[in-house]
């Protein structure tokens, strides 16, 4: 059954211009592009999209990179696509990412890794509707 899952391409790949290298790579994964955006978020904006890391010691620094540039969120679908997505990405620290994936061809570094990808359904759909609309989704 299909399945959407929700992703952005963060502000380090933004502003390499690999933004057109990696839709291209989600695109050829079979994944439909349902929803696209491209817009600026504030800090604040950030700490409530990754609020579930507040405890973690990188939050304020990640929040930072995350308000630090124009970004693209995007509404996925395919079969699978939670996990296909993260497949796709790879590892969170493109060090330990495969070859292939978006993480190993364009991060730069734990943080800045150029691709996030929901990691269940239930986050999905509540990252789905933070940045989306319902009637952007139609
Ligand atoms: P993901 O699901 O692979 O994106 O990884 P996580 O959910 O664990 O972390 C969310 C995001 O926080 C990652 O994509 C990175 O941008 C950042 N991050 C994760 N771990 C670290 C870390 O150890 N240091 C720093 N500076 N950033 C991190």
């Amino acid at each position: 059954m299909s399945q959407r899952t929700f992703s952005i391409i963060k502000p380090d790949a933004v502003r390499k211009g690999y933004t057109a290298a990696i839709l291209a790579e989600i695109e050829k994964a079979g994944f439909k592009i349902i929803a696209i955006k491209k817009l600026s978020i504030s800090k604040s904006q950030a700490e409530g999209f990754y609020y579930v890391h507040k405890e973690r010691p990188f939050f304020d620094s990640l929040t930072s990179f995350m308000s630090s540039g124009p970004i693209f969120p995007l509404v996925l679908e395919k079969e699978n696509a939670i996990a296909d997505l993260r497949k796709l990405m790879g590892a969170t620290n493109p060090a330990n990412a495969e070859e292939g994936t978006i993480r190993k061809k364009f991060a730069g570094s734990i943080e800045e890794n150029a691709i996030h990808g929901s990691d269940a359904e239930d986050t999905a759909k509540f990252e789905i509707g933070y940045f989306f609309a319902g009637y952007e989704l139609a």
